[in-house]
């Protein structure tokens, strides 16, 4: 007889796990017992050696689909005499580390029970299993068990306790179990829900992680009506298809895209959109891409039938505010906007967002990342000091480091007002105490005006760690890929703040976590009047015309369209170096060249002018623009006197487009080429939010590729500023 102890830690509560080790236990005819702790599972098993390694066997390679053990130790312990395998209450809270599991969309089974006539949770919203359901979004405390999460206020029925406790049920302590005699209950029935949505009302629907405003996707008035209220000029809104089927109606959904699509995390998956699907021109104005989820809870199931097949599902907030999730503030805050509420009495302690992905160079790659992800660890590969790190200003995500794992908070927003400074704080307050975090630095933006660097600041007593934008960038890239040494790091991105006060942007460094050198940049332009040239791209147009050409700027057509008052003002701040400030910045590049096509002259959110570009960009064109390296200026002044020529000569836009984005790719392999030649290093890691451009993304890769380097993306967090804050983290936590 032989008897030992297990502690496994990793994602194991909350996914069915001790429910297997019961099974794995009695099938190998084990004695011992089972317990959730803080740390993750505590298993001890007694009986003769053979069985003992065979259950080890099972117990490493049958653990259940959700569950991921990073650490697994193993310890012989003297035989206790035990006679059977008992699955033990959970432990107390002590100081250890457990991994939170996230939220899980409804698996098969739940809904074939919800669907079933027969059984007893038919259409019941709220149904769940040890395989599915709300967790993050419920949990107030750990261990994770029924009376620290929002379901506390639910004593389960007889027979929903007798599933709870039968090791063999499906919903064998499933903390969120519930059935229609014991559980939430929704306010609004679904049949009358369904007839508003099919009648042209705006909804607004109490979901997992907070409200969403939901509307007919293929009813055109109701989505420019929803469109208008929300203050969202062209802002792209997400749909929820019925099913898969649906969302292969209205895009061309990839075998890897239908893979995600219908996984566990069910994120917003950016996809191909097919011309005349029916659905509203409205939801995504001027794109060719869309984005798509499918059902993730039993309510969002029962929305559809009756003839709606597709509905607008956007965030239920107000313009940039973080969503919202308790019934009282619904009509205050979204009264402007909703007809009727669908609400339920299940509370939501913490606020998750949808999680946005696409896909692209072969793999799922996150662009926000929120429901079912959040708050996963990332695995680091190497041990970290726990610090805390604020992450940038739009996109805001913060992030902790702790033992082997950064824990990235989910999408808090644009820190820009002052909800979005309160979702923050109480994210920050619940993960630190989930994660039992005690940070000894803080790291921040080198941006003065940043809110994140104003709350850095305002942490007494903490040592502050000021990390540069795209050093940020370029870090998290080297963390979720598990690389310490040197790289060359390609940041191509909106806007960071430099170490010589400029908008930095266009970027080449030398880097690892403890510093970096910038070895090469797109050579400065001005930005005439700061952010307002971001919001108009026209003028950094004309910045970079003025730069190439001196005063003898060519006459575009697109000039014709700026009134010639606004232009002077322009051209006066430029001639005069009035309100100016210097740009490397790509994502500004990219503006300019939209804006010399026509494309866009005023944008209505960061990056729509890049998005248009690459959406027009022809196919199978491979031929660059000439550019110039001169030290460490990457003069793309050649490139734009050539698209200004071509313009003149009636080249289509589209052409323009394509072999813009051919040259920027060429600037990378030529620039990490001399890179290499001078400091032998072939490892590229590519970010910035200027890669959620998949073709960018993927000419870059390639020609990489092609001339031999190594080359890294981003997939566990975003390109954009959402990852700042792990590249921040990892930085910090290497720092002295
Ligand atoms: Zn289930
Ligand atoms: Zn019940
Ligand atoms: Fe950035």
């Amino acid at each position: 007889m032989v008897r030992r102890r297990i502690r496994a830690r990793g994602i194991v509560q909350g996914v069915g796990f001790r429910p297997f080790v019961y099974r794995i236990a009695r099938e190998h005819g084990l004695a011992g017992w089972v317990a959730n702790s803080p740390a993750g599972v505590t298993v001890e098993v007694e009986g003769d050696a053979a069985s003992v390694g065979r259950f080890l066997d099972s117990f490493r390679r049958e653990a259940p689909a959700l569950a991921q053990i990073d650490e697994m130790a193993v310890e012989d312990l003297a035989a206790a005499g035990d006679t059977e395998f008992v699955i033990r209450e959970s432990g107390g809270a002590d100081a250890e580390f457990v991994l939170v599991p996230p939220d899980i969309a409804t698996c098969a089974e739940c809904r074939g029970d919800f669907t079933d006539p027969a059984n007893r949770r038919y259409l019941y919203p709220f149904t769940n299993c040890t395989n599915c359901g709300p967790r993050y979004t419920i949990i107030e405390d750990i261990p994770y068990d029924r009376p620290f999460t929002t379901m506390s206020v639910f004593p389960m029925c007889a027979e929903c306790q007798r599933e709870y406790e039968d090791p063999g049920d499906r919903r064998f302590h499933a903390q969120p179990n519930a059935c229609p005699v014991c559980g939430p209950r929704l306010d609004v029935p679904l049949e009358e829900v369904r007839g508003l949505l099919r009648a042209g009302q705006i909804i607004a629907i109490k979901g997992l992680g907070g409200f969403h405003l939901a509307c007919n996707a293929e009813d055109d008035a109701a989505v420019r009506r929803l469109r208008e209220r929300k203050r969202r000029s062209d802002k792209p809104f997400a749909l929820m298809a019925w099913d898969l089927a649906e969302v292969e109606r209205v895009c061309l959904v990839s075998e890897d895209e239908r893979a995600v699509l219908t996984g566990a995390r069910r994120p917003i998956v950016i996809l191909d959109r097919r011309p005349g699907t029916g659905i509203s021109e409205a939801v995504a104005p001027g794109n060719n891409t869309i984005g798509v989820m499918l059902p993730y809870t039993p309510l969002h199931h029962l929305l559809f039938g009756d003839g709606l097949n597709i509905l607008v599902m956007t965030s239920g907030n107000i313009s940039e505010e973080p969503i919202v999730s308790r019934n009282e503030e619904a009509p205050a805050r979204l009264g402007g906007i909703a007809d009727a509420y669908l609400t339920h009495n299940r509370g939501i302690r913490t606020r998750v967002d949808d999680s946005v992905v696409r896909v692209y160079a072969g793999r799922e790659r996150v662009i926000r990342r929120s429901r079912g992800f959040a708050p996963l660890a990332i695995d680091l590969g190497m041990p970290v000091r726990q610090v805390l790190a604020v992450g940038a200003e739009l996109k805001n995500t913060f992030c902790l480091t702790k033992d082997h794992y950064a824990i990235p908070s989910q999408h808090i927003g644009d820190l820009e007002n002052f909800e979005t400074l309160e979702f923050f704080e109480e994210t920050l307050e619940h993960m630190r105490r989930f994660f039992r975090v005690e940070p000894v630095a803080v790291a921040h933006d080198l941006h003065p005006g940043y809110l994140s660097t104003r709350i850095a600041q305002g942490m007494s007593g903490i040592p502050r760690v000021g990390v540069q934008h795209h050093h940020a960038h370029i870090a998290a890239c080297m963390a979720e890929n598990h690389l310490r040494e040197k790289v060359i790091g390609v940041a191509f991105d909106g806007t960071g703040y430099g170490t010589d006060g400029q908008v930095w942007g266009g970027e080449f460094l030398v880097c690892d976590f403890a510093g970096f050198e910038r070895r090469g940049h797109f050579r400065y332009v001005p930005m005439a009047g700061g952010d307002q040239a971001i919001r108009e791209p026209w003028r950094m147009a004309l910045a970079w015309l003025r730069e190439t050409f001196g005063g003898a700027v060519p006459e575009l057509p697109f000039l014709a369209a700026i009134p010639e008052r606004r232009r002077a003002v322009v051209e006066a701040m430029l001639a005069g170096g009035v309100q100016i400030v210097a740009t490397s910045s790509c994502g500004r590049l990219f503006d300019a060249v939209a804006a010399m096509l026509g494309l866009r002259l005023e944008t209505n959110f960061e990056g729509q002018a890049a998005i248009e570009l690459e959406a027009v960009a022809a196919p199978g064109v491979h031929e660059p623009y000439p550019f110039e390296v001169d030290g460490a200026a990457i003069d793309l002044r050649p490139v734009i006197a050539r698209i200004a020529g071509e313009l003149r000569q009636g080249v289509p836009g589209p052409v323009i487009a394509a072999r813009f984005h051919e040259t920027i790719a060429a600037i990378a392999v030529e620039v990490c080429g001399r890179i290499r030649a001078a400091d032998r290093l072939e490892r590229v890691c590519l970010s910035g939010g200027t890669f959620q451009n998949r073709r960018l993304a993927e000419r870059c890769l390639d020609s990489l590729v092609c001339h031999g380097f190594e080359v890294y993306l981003h997939a566990q967090v975003p390109p954009n500023d959402g990852g700042i804050s792990l590249g921040q983290a990892v930085i910090a936590s290497n720092a002295a």
